[in-house]
């Protein structure tokens, strides 16, 4: 099979031998759930419960205000009452409204919605079904899945590509959610092709997963309910996993500045998220619980886990997160290079948690920064053919306009500029916050 990829980016220590092949072990009810009532990107929540009620597992705790298009509902993971609604620090260390449950027998059992026929309801009807589980893309960004899989009338898709690249060191999760159950994932993403009207999708994974092929091509040969799917290895480089690096690789096509997949007739999704999509229609299951890689040099227990959301770091038993202190320096909550360091173990497991890394100091190396020595390599090695260099002049500046100008509001903050720069220089922490000033920015003139 050939393998395809993109111009640029970097090749990473990729880490993964501790937890590849292994299949998820689940973790069976933890003694407390701390839920973030917000964890879409969108509009935000308000709690739909109050401190001493009893919750069942799946049942609906937070939703909007105004339910809209950019809303999406948070479910109890655990059954349980309610002890506590308060702010508490999440994975992206901000603090945010959390519902507290204590897990406890409640009569009634699980509370999922009833199954639904993804190939002979409505589309209204399947868009709100995916609304109604709470989904949000699982590898990363939290965006409203039936947002994504509802693309305006002047932009018609023609492809969709389901990531299963998985190109952050350490993360093995998408590996084990595919051998999980190869014909759920092919499930989900029939649904999110009936839903779409797409006709054709490519399964994309880097080719240190080539033992993944047959597993999906069996799975694809049992039944594709007559969709045209295929699977094609992608070379093991970072960032294959970004939808405009997938899109690329497997296309050939560019997303232009400041556009979106679906301005190249394609919608990306990521692996984990399909198997949710079949689970929200088979069982009415809502998104309560997710897997995710548990590794790093001061993990003594580094391994593939299936964990209710809310579960906190430090309620995960011995046997499926034994912290080695004496070695810990930082705990990265998702991917090393795009994931973020957290102060503590009281954050709980989100809808986007890919991965929990606890890294020793040999495996952080942090380094004084130095002055830019204009090498050129954070050009050479953006995927993104941004000039990472000019944007931190531009920003260092005050020179917004610049800043923008060299890309960016394009930069998808992978990190692979600050990863090459020999002078240390934090870029992407840079860039993150020039995004944020920029926002601001504009929000105070559309206030004048
Ligand atoms: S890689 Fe670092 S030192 Fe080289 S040009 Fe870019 S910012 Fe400057
Ligand atoms: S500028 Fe942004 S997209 Fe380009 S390498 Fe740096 S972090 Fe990645």
């Amino acid at each position: 099979m050939a393998v395809k990829t993109f111009k640029r980016g970097v090749h990473l220590p990729e880490r993964k031998d501790a937890t590849a092949g292994k299949p998820y072990e689940h973790v069976s009810s933890p003694k407390q759930a701390v839920i973030p009532i917000n964890q879409h990107f969108g509009a935000p929540n308000k709690s739909l419960v109050a401190v001493g009620d009893k919750v069942r597992r799946g049942q609906k705790i937070a939703d909007a205000v105004n339910p809209g298009p950019m809303t999406v509902p948070v479910h109890a993971s655990i059954s349980g009452v309610v002890k506590k609604i308060e702010p508490r620090t999440q994975s992206n260390n901000l603090e945010g409204l959390c519902v507290v449950i204590e897990a406890a027998e409640v009569e009634g059992g699980d509370d999922f919605m009833p199954p639904l026929d993804a190939f002979s309801c409505t589309k209204d009807e399947a868009l709100a079904r995916i609304r109604e589980a709470g989904l949000v893309g699982m590898g990363g960004a939290g965006f409203p899945v039936h947002i994504k899989l509802n693309p305006p009338p002047n932009k018609p898709i023609d492809l969709v590509i389901l990531d299963g690249a998985e190109c952050e060191p350490y993360l093995t999760t998408d590996e084990a959610a595919i051998r999980r159950n190869p014909a759920l994932l092919i499930e989900g993403l029939c649904i999110i092709m009936k839903i779409t009207g797409v006709k054709r999708a490519v399964i994309g994974m880097e080719d240190n997963k080539a033992s993944l092929v047959p597993v999906l091509e069996d799975a694809i040969k049992e039944s594709t309910r007559g969709f045209d799917i295929t699977v094609e290895l992608l070379k093991s480089k970072y960032p294959q996993g970004g939808e405009k690096m997938l899109i690329t690789a497997i296309t050939g096509k560019q997303v232009p500045s400041g556009g979106l997949p679906m301005d190249t007739g394609c919608i990306v999704q990521n692996v984990g998220t399909a198997i949710a999509i079949a689970e929200a229609f088979q069982l009415g299951k809502p998104l309560i619980e997710r897997g995710l890689t548990v590794s790093g040099g001061a993990c003594k227990t580094p391994k593939n886990i299936y964990a209710p959301i809310g579960t906190l770091i430090s309620d995960l038993p011995p046997e499926f997160m034994d912290i080695d202190y004496e070695k810990l320096r930082k705990i990265i909550f998702g991917g090393p290079m795009m994931g973020s360091a957290v102060p503590s173990i009281n954050i709980p497991i989100q809808k986007n948690t890919s991965g929990i890394i606890l890294m020793t100091a040999k495996e952080t190396a942090e380094f004084a920064e130095t002055p830019c020595i204009r090498c050129g390599r954070c050009i050479r090695t953006c995927a993104c053919w941004l000039s990472p260099v000019m944007i931190n002049i531009g920003l260092n500046s005050d020179d917004m306009d610049g800043a923008v100008k060299a890309g960016l509001l394009d930069c998808i903050e992978c990190g692979s500029c600050a990863f090459v720069c020999p002078a240390r220089i934090k870029l992407v922490q840079r860039f993150r916050v020039g995004k944020q000033r920029f926002r601001a920015q504009q929000a105070a003139q559309a206030k004048k």
